[in-house]
């Protein structure tokens, strides 16, 4: 098979699975920043512009060669480093291990039968505990400076990714892995994804620690 066969091949196998026990994962090594996936998402779900469900985290490669590395990019483009870079799609990951879950005081973020985690937006208090607790950067609070969250002094109410579960209801993906024109967002069962990252020869960006959060006991299949 020549190389651009197995090209399409890869393409087009984003979305593996959906419904209960299907997790949303990204594959770092097929992302090209186009952003198609934020866009995706705003599309759907009419997210405004001060808002985003997903977003890129664009990083030079080697960062655990040289402390600070990230931080004086410029300078060492200009001593004549040329590391390349790493773009990861950010969103919620709906963990099995969740530390959003585990620090909500009000139970309002929630770990349902199905996988997904979910945020009942009439208990949120804003407190914000969660966006503290969430290492992926998921919890968005875009009321927090209008109406009742300045009244009452709270940090608004949570949003993030629903991993578009009504979509799913009706056998599709999430609208950002199925618009992204890499299949950088794998969604699929942990076996799935984990399977399809080894025929890409993709390897996971996030560490163990992240990795069990995510996957629990399931961060094996990676292994
Ligand atoms: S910790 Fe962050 S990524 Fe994990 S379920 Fe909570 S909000 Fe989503
Ligand atoms: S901001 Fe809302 S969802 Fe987040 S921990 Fe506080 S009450 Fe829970």
């Amino acid at each position: 098979m020549s190389t651009n066969e197995q090209n399409r091949e890869v393409l087009g196998q984003g979305v593996m699975n959906v419904g209960e026990g299907a997790r949303i994962f990204p594959d770092v090594e097929a992302c090209i920043d186009c952003g198609g996936c934020v866009v995706a998402c705003k599309r759907t779900w009419d997210v405004g512009p001060q808002e985003q469900r997903i977003s890129i985290s664009t990083m030079l490669e080697g960062q655990e060669a040289d402390e600070g590395f990230n931080h004086r990019s410029s300078q060492a483009l200009a001593e004549g480093a040329s590391p390349g870079e790493t773009s990861i799609p950010m969103q919620c990951y709906h963990c099995e291990n969740a530390p959003c879950v585990s620090v909500c005081p009000v139970d309002s973020l929630i770990k349902k039968e199905n996988g997904f985690v979910e945020v009942r937006d009439d208990l949120c208090i804003g407190c914000q505990y969660c966006l503290s607790a969430c290492p992926f950067g998921a919890p968005q609070f875009p009321d927090s400076n209008d109406g009742s969250a300045q009244v009452f002094g709270t940090g608004g109410t949570m949003d993030k990714c629903t991993m578009c579960e009504e979509r799913q209801h009706v056998g599709k993906g999430p609208a950002c892995a199925e618009e992204c024109a890499t299949d950088a967002i794998l969604v699929g069962d942990a076996a799935e994804i984990a399977d399809e990252m080894e025929k890409r020869g993709s390897a996971p960006f996030f560490n163990d620690q992240a990795m069990e959060i995510i996957f629990g006991e399931e961060a094996g299949e990676f292994s």
